[in-house]
């Protein structure tokens, strides 16, 4: 399939933009370069904020900060859904653009604007049920009244992997409190934002509670921002490494944080389990995002008994996969985000075949135009392998063979990440006396997918800080006052 040009992908032009959205307004472009991941060609020129045009954005978010949090909790609620309703109007657009500059295949596009969109869904419902607390003090000596505010600016920063759903997942929560916020897309995918932005501004969100920039230096313009004491909120998804970075960075002002970072899910597999149900099961939790989820499982370890059979399901499942680019309808394995990616995978993959692992499909990269790396199985992986503890982020599934019940335990645990981690077994019983022993922060029985608005997602250990999503997930953007009330 020939790469589209520019914009031809995808039907409405009123969808794109290239500048930085600041205060309402759109300003300048170019110094990006947006690439079609799977051709390598360049799709568009983006705005590259610099540490100035943050600091408009700043400024922005506070000339609207008074307006929203006195605009009636319905009102904002009701912008929600609007933006809701128009991201599920435009949403063939949109899973076109996604599958585009990030190069995820279609339906996986398709289901990330859906989730996407649900985020706005949910938090228009919030918005309207911001808890408050009385309580009688136990000594009776006066009343507690506890109020949740809005914490004030908040600075939301996303991945390439889910443009969208990362977006509204902060975008959300944060405009339902009452919050303005400034939101910095990765580079790679910044199209999506800008189209959001568009529905958001036709919706109806106030000029300046949303501003979206997109910047080549990352690090200056957010450490400016960071250091602007009207900026009370850091709410961060992506790499562990840039998540300590920015930790030891919003100390220094105090700045409340929200952290989601990277994972290392266990997919357990015990005997009892139903082959074809873990199968299926396997197959959502690896090959999503053609293996591009924080919460992609990243290591199979399938106990003796039906280790073999796991193996051989697997590998049918994943050689039948048909590669192309995530906008081909036919394609189920787009390309990597970058060479680099493509790069870090072929090196894990490897470095574990000269451990001993054995290839059952796939294990090198494709020759290809586009970043390309083909669906691969590995079984016999040593476990102090690479493998087993950095994230793979491809459609690489290495898996390791278990006798216990114990031993499963222990492998899954020995990891610094804890977000996310499946079972699968028959005796539910098992499942949730192992999912108690488990370090994690969310766990999937007998289900490949746990992502949904309405429930905390978030990690443990180096996976990160807060949830996001859920009945909590507004009050990561909100500080309890508390009134000490006596008459
Ligand atoms: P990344 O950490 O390289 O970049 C994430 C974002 O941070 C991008 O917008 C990037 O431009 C920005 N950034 C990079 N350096 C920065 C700095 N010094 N200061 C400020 N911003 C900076 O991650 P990535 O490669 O874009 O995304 C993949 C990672 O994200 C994986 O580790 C994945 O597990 C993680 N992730 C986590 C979740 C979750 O919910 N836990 C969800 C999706 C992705």
């Amino acid at each position: 399939m020939t790469s589209p040009t520019k914009f031809s992908g995808y039907a409405d032009p009123t969808l794109h933009a290239e500048g930085l959205y600041i205060g309402g307004k759109w300003h300048g472009g170019g110094g990006i370069t947006v690439k079609d991941p799977s051709t390598g060609n360049s799709l568009a020129e983006v705005a590259d904020a610099s540490v100035e045009d943050a600091m408009r954005a700043v400024g922005a978010a506070e000339a609207a900060a008074c307006g929203w949090r006195a605009t009636p909790a319905r009102q904002r609620s009701e912008i929600l859904h609007r933006w809701f309703q128009l991201m599920t109007k435009h949403g063939e657009e949109l899973a076109t653009l996604i599958a585009l500059e990030n190069g995820k295949a279609l339906p996986d596009a398709r289901g990330e604007v859906a989730y996407a969109a649900e985020f706005f869904r949910w938090y228009g419902e919030e918005a309207a049920r911001i808890p408050g607390e009385y309580r009688h003090t136990p000594s009776g000596s006066h009343h507690i009244i506890v109020d949740h505010e809005p914490i004030g600016i908040a600075v939301l920063i996303t991945p390439w992997n889910f443009p969208a759903a990362m977006a509204t997942r902060k975008i959300g929560p944060a405009l339902a409190a009452g919050c303005t916020v400034i939101l910095k897309p990765a580079s790679e995918t910044p199209l999506t934002a800008y189209a959001m932005a568009r529905l958001g501004e036709e919706a109806g969100v106030p000029a300046g509670v949303v501003n979206v920039l997109t910047t080549n230096r990352p690090a200056a313009v957010t450490n400016a921002m960071l250091a602007d004491p009207r900026v009370r909120k850091l709410s961060f998804t992506g790499s562990t490494l840039v998540g300590r970075t920015l930790l030891a960075e919003a100390a220094k002002s105090v700045v409340s944080c929200s952290m989601e970072l990277g994972g290392n899910a266990p997919f357990i597999v015990f005997d009892d389990a139903d082959l074809e149900a873990a199968l299926d099961g396997a197959m959502v939790a690896k090959m999503r995002n053609a293996g591009e989820a924080c919460t992609a499982a990243n290591r199979f370890y399938v106990q003796a008994g039906i280790h073999d059979a796991f193996v051989a399901g697997l590998t049918s499942r994943m050689a039948a996969l048909k590669i192309g680019p995530g906008y081909d309808p036919a394609s189920q394995c787009g390309p990597m985000i970058t060479p680099n990616a493509v790069r870090k995978i072929d090196r894990l993959v490897s470095d574990a075949i000269a451990g001993g692992a054995r290839p059952t499909t796939g294990g090198k990269p494709l020759a290809e135009n586009g970043y390309f790396y083909p669906p691969t199985v590995l079984h016999n992986v040593p476990q102090g392998a690479a493998i087993a503890k950095e994230e793979i982020f491809g459609p690489v599934a290495p898996v390791y063979r278990f006798e216990s019940e114990d031993e499963a335990i222990r492998l899954a645990n020995d990891t610094e990440y804890g977000l996310a981690a499946y079972i699968y077994t028959g005796d539910l019983k098992r499942a949730m006396r192992v999912g108690k022993r488990l370090e994690t922060g969310m766990l999937g029985i007998n289900r490949g997918l746990m992502s949904d608005p309405a429930a905390p997602f978030g990690g443990v250990k180096q996976s990160g800080l807060g949830r996001e999503g859920g009945v909590t997930g507004i009050l990561e953007y909100m500080e309890a006052k508390y009134y000490a009330v006596q008459y």
